[in-house]
């Protein structure tokens, strides 16, 4: 449509950790259409068929599903009546059983402001660490890993390693579908330079077809698999060994639980459950490729042992001294559009802000800086015992932004319960029916994409702006201003006089090089009085970007890490059995995403195009599982768990490894009350550092229905 002289914004996509930039045209009578920035470090022009389809879901008012007015007990009110209730039950919640009996529950889907002025208000205004996001289930166990082998959460290298690379190694990924505009640069590279692909998953995902090596290891044998490599580098030779004397520690613990664990071939083709022949031909390929970037998500992350995988990961590039140079090293790609942001803030319960954890100095810095009054001194509640916690109702007020936890955590049926019970729950959200909405006491509309403003960050550390185009839906407005309104009115004024995101922003850099001697891995201090002006055209740059520095696109160049020493640090890893029994006859249940939906299907459901692709959930299994249970193509399966049930289509296909079963994790009650994977998993298995549940290996029987 046209009618007038078009504008063009820059902004980023929203989906997933690519952090594609987009660039959206708006014509004078409204008409919205994206294209690929192609002056986007991360995309180059390109997107994915989600966020070609960007346009397609700016479905205005209640066609779009949004949520148009504030509500209290589903009555419309107004802003003013509903901001004094948030801030009234929270304030006499506190009076009467203190801090630690509210939190907040929030989302990689946030801006970096929105979380900043969250995270502010919880730990250092109110006083407790109850402040945990859904990254909890996405990125946690990177985030414990890196900070266990480089001495702080920080992604090595840059999307251009890649392309730089010989051998890309993904490890738990289909990039293919979950980080769509990555693979295409991957492949492209292949394409013109002929770089090796291997793709270690027990599922013949999309990502294979472009691979030329498929490792269809056993789900679980991961850190087997690269204790193994462990021992093979070193035993043939491989390792650097200055790099490992100058600039590393722990080498000989790591060595010898990896070789407890994983001594030959052998051993770990049959823990694997793969041929000598295979493990063998990637070793040998690792061990003669200097250019190697091993890329992992959520097939590793989301494991009881996710943080000792990734560090069995890492503990390879370190011995061969494959890292901080270009195509090589460790690369954790994230699910969500700002997992990163919001770990820069402090957005989960174990850090307090700015990468800076709860040591004494720490928090003595952040009281300083913030003249605030009480800040909390101790990690807070971690996702699964959050919830939990609302169920023993010792949480009794919880305030959830931007996401679905009724469906999105484990045990989506005790979420449920706990939330149901909860003396106070809000919930700020674009959409007015989600799942989690439907239990809340208090509805706040948000802001959604192309209506608000911030910054997000992306899995190479590239922060870039999110800007607006179009004007609030109904009464809706930003996450950062609903927390700073309700700050306020809990008599925090002072500390929270943001006007805007750029406001906030400016603090959040300042905070980053306060007092940090230009040691720690996060700071933007570059940016501490960026004005309105600079911050409307922000281009995206990487962090580190240290005040009278350049922006730092690749880290560890001098070989030093964010260890007290500045060594690297190799950790000894030992593969635990599975976490659950698996009874004779069940199968285990793993799931993921698919290509065009996108989480809960709330923004991606409103394009018709994308629905296309997959219009309905459907079950996964091999051929001989099929058979072993009379279930055939297109039948309909009823899967059983410990905590629930579900139904499902059938889809027969020799891509599932024999043993498992596949489900596609968007369904939601607003769809399909017969298929809801949260409500199937349990949330007994979770990573001891990390708190990431075990979302990948439920077992499960199933029947035909
Ligand atoms: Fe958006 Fe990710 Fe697709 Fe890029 S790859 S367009 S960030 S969904």
């Amino acid at each position: 449509a046209s009618g007038g002289p078009a504008r063009e914004v820059r902004t980023t996509c929203p989906y997933c950790g690519v952090g594609c930039g987009v660039v959206a045209t708006v014509t004078a009578d409204g008409g919205v259409s994206v294209r690929g920035d192609a002056e986007h470090p991360a995309n180059r022009g390109r997107l994915c068929s989600k966020g070609s389809a960007l346009a397609d879901t700016l479905v205005p008012g209640e066609a779009g599903g949004r949520l148009l007015h504030p509500e209290i007990g589903g009555r419309r009110v107004s802003w003013d009546t509903a901001l004094a209730e948030v801030a009234t039950r929270f304030s006499d919640t506190i009076a009467k059983h203190g801090p630690d009996s509210v939190a907040f529950y929030v989302s990689g889907q946030l801006l970096t402001e929105d979380y900043y002025v969250a995270n502010k208000l919880m730990k250092g205004f109110i006083g407790a660490a109850n402040i945990d996001t859904n990254s909890r289930l996405c990125m946690a166990s990177s985030v414990a890993g890196h900070k266990r082998g480089l001495g702080a959460d920080a992604v090595p290298g840059t999307y251009a390693d890649f392309e730089t690379a010989k051998l890309v190694v993904l490890v738990g990924s289909n990039l293919a579908w979950c980080h769509p505009v990555l693979n295409q640069r991957l492949l492209a590279a292949k394409a013109e330079h002929g770089t090796r692909i291997v793709v270690v998953d027990p599922r013949r995902t999309a990502s294979v077809d472009g691979a030329d090596t498929h490792l269809a290891l056993q789900a679980g044998t991961d850190s087997v698999l690269f204790n193994g490599l462990l021992v093979h580098l070193h035993a043939q030779g491989h390792m650097d060994a200055a790099f490992v004397a100058d600039h590393a520690a722990g080498l000989d613990e790591a060595l010898a639980a990896a070789r407890a664990d994983a001594p030959d071939i052998a051993t770990v083709a049959r823990r694997c459950k793969l041929s000598e022949a295979e493990v063998a031909a990637f070793y040998a390929e690792v061990a003669t490729t200097e250019r190697v970037v091993t890329v992992y998500s959520q097939g590793v992350n989301q494991s009881s042992q996710g943080t000792d995988t990734v560090n069995a990961i890492l503990n390879t590039h370190f011995l061969t001294g494959r890292i901080g140079r270009p195509g090589m090293g460790p690369f954790s790609v994230t699910g969500q559009p700002n997992a990163m942001g919001g770990r820069e803030v402090g957005g989960l319960a174990n850090q307090l802000a700015a990468h800076m954890g709860f040591t004494s100095d720490e928090v003595d810095r952040v009281r300083r800086f913030w003249n605030a009054p009480r800040v909390a001194d101790k990690p807070g509640l971690k996702a699964v015992d959050l919830f939990r916690a609302i169920e023993a109702g010792t949480v009794k007020a919880v305030w959830i932004m931007a996401t679905n936890p009724a469906v999105s955590m484990p045990d989506a049926g005790r979420v449920r319960r706990a939330l149901a019970r909860c003396e106070t729950v809000v919930v700020s959200d674009c959409i007015h029916d989600t799942d989690t909405g439907r239990l809340a006491h208090i509805r706040l509309p948000a802001a959604g994409w192309s209506e608000k403003d911030g910054t997000v960050t992306n899995s190479d550390r590239t922060v870039s702006r999110q800007r607006a185009f179009r004007a609030f839906e109904g009464e809706a407005r930003p996450d950062w201003w609903i927390l700073t309104q309700v700050a306020r009115r809990m008599g925090f004024g002072d500390a929270f006089g943001y006007e805007s995101p750029a406001d906030v922003f400016r603090e959040h850099a300042a905070l980053s090089a306060f007092e940090n001697g230009g040691t720690r891995a996060f700071d933007i201090g570059a940016l501490a009085g960026i004005g309105h002006a600079e911050f409307e055209t922000l281009a995206p740059f990487p962090w580190p970007w240290r005040a009278g520095g350049q922006p730092e696109a690749r880290l560890f160049t001098e070989k030093r890490f964010f260890t007290g020493d500045g060594r690297a640090r190799f950790v000894p890893v030992t593969t635990t059995p599975m976490p659950r029994a698996l009874a004779d006859g069940a199968l285990l249940l793993n799931s993921g995403r698919l290509r065009d939906q996108w989480h809960t299907m709330t923004r991606t459901g409103l394009a018709p195009r994308l629905s296309a692709h997959a219009p309905e959930p459907c079950l996964d299994l091999h051929p001989a599982d099929a058979a072993a249970r009379g279930l055939s193509e297109g039948g309909l399966a009823r899967i059983v768990t410990v905590a629930g049930e579900a139904l499902a289509r059938v889809h027969v296909t020799d891509a599932q490894g024999l043993g498992t079963a596949f489900l596609p994790m968007h369904w939601t009650d607003r769809f399909t009350e017969a298929c809801v994977i949260g409500r199937l998993v349990d949330d007994e298995a979770v990573d001891p550092h990390s708190g990431q549940p075990d979302l990948k290996r439920m077992p499960a029987t199933i029947h035909p229905y």
